[in-house]
């Protein structure tokens, strides 16, 4: 038997999610303009596979990534739609794989312009020109894009780029003044440029859907993940797309005076059962999750104690005396237990978690 943990990925959940997300920017511009969505799926979607992404995704306009080989196994996939490299190509040789598969390319550095220049592709590329407003990542200044934008417009009189967007990224995109501030500078550095604007990532789509431009850049909301601190997913009427599971694989009966796993670092104050669930850092737990990070064995929410080991922690089953060897556990993503609890608990966010979850997990899809 292999060991009893499994991550479950619902392709209902995924589409659900697109659907709501949808229904928030339709909200403000009504259906018969739609707002574009590029479904985000950089980092294998987030910890949800590739190819299960396409399929949970299959109603969206295009799908966005880093990765060259992502963006080929898309294709392979049978995707169609546009795709969209968000941090463009790295050298001259990932052009010609982007032209031969049809790839949306972003442009956010001169080196990018450049090979562009010196390409001769068989087919035009659609382009968007990023904008760095104020997150200071990527991006043209807008003193520099009007430059970069010439010499795009230049290219596409040559015919080597058909569409030419513009787009941005908000590095505060729960706040309004964050939003005002980015949205202003955007709005000055692209005036007069026409062709598709791209603005909104998940924290923009949910709150500022009026501002979400032609194609909007949801990413963590569509896996059912919360984009805010202290505010539910479920609130936003999204879906977990991922349930991380496992069972008891041992129990103890402690003393009072007793520790618990490495370190001794959690100690009984009194008689108490633990149980020992087969999931540990080797699986893409959080190891800083402290004791007290909230864990569901057979349906009852209790919480982890002391270390988490490589391949184990343990929990208490003090709420749960019934529960044996063999007891179900939730570590997240099911009964009522969200991994942004579990990442608020562990001082990180759901998207790190998510990203985390190990290739040795067996992932099931399901409907
Ligand atoms: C990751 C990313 C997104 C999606 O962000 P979420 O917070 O997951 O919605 C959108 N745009 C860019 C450029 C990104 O890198």
């Amino acid at each position: 038997m292999p060991r009893p943990i499994s991550a479950t990925i619902s392709r209902s959940a995924l589409s659900h999610n697109l659907g709501t997300i949808r229904a928030r920017l339709d909200s403000v511009r009504g259906a018969a303009d739609p707002v574009r969505v590029w479904a985000v799926i950089k980092a294998n979607a987030y910890g949800h596979g590739i190819e299960r992404a396409v399929q949970g995704f299959a109603r969206a306009d295009g799908l966005a990534m880093l990765d060259l080989a992502e963006a080929v196994r898309c294709r392979e996939a049978g995707w169609s739609r546009p795709i969209l490299l968000l941090e463009g190509v790295f050298e001259p040789v990932d052009l010609e794989v982007a032209g031969r598969y049809g790839l949306t390319l972003t442009v956010h550095h001169a080196d990018q312009l450049a090979m562009l220049e010196a390409a001769r592709p068989a087919r035009p590329f659609d382009v968007f020109l990023k904008f760095n407003t104020g997150m200071n990542r990527l991006g043209f200044t807008p003193a520099d894009g009007a430059g970069a934008h010439a010499r795009l417009r230049a290219l596409q009189e040559a015919g080597a780029v058909a569409q030419l967007g513009t787009m941005t990224h908000f590095s505060t995109a729960d706040t309004d003044e964050g939003i005002a501030a980015q949205l202003a500078v955007f709005r000055r550095a692209t005036a007069g440029m026409s062709g598709p604007a791209s603005l909104c990532n998940s924290a923009a789509c949910l709150r500022y859907p009026e501002v979400a431009g032609d194609w909007a850049r949801p990413g963590i909301a569509l896996y059912g993940a919360s984009p805010f601190g202290g505010e539910s997913a479920a609130q936003w009427r999204l879906r977990p797309a991922m349930a991380l599971r496992s069972r008891l694989i041992g129990t103890q009966a402690l003393q009072p005076g007793d520790a618990v796993g490495y370190g001794g670092v959690y100690r009984a104050q009194r008689h108490m059962r633990v149980g020992v669930v087969a999931c540990g850092y080797a699986d893409g737990y959080p190891r800083h999750a402290p004791t007290g990070t909230p864990v569901v064995v057979a349906g009852v929410r209790t919480r982890l104690l002391g270390r988490v080991s490589m391949d184990m922690l343990a929990v208490d089953l003090e709420p749960v005396p019934q529960a044996r060897d063999g007891a179900p556990v939730t570590l997240w993503g099911a009964d009522g237990l969200s991994v942004d609890d579990v990442a608020a608990a562990s001082g990180t966010i759901g998207y790190e978690l998510l990203c985390a979850v190990a290739p040795r997990v067996p992932v099931y899809f399901e409907d």
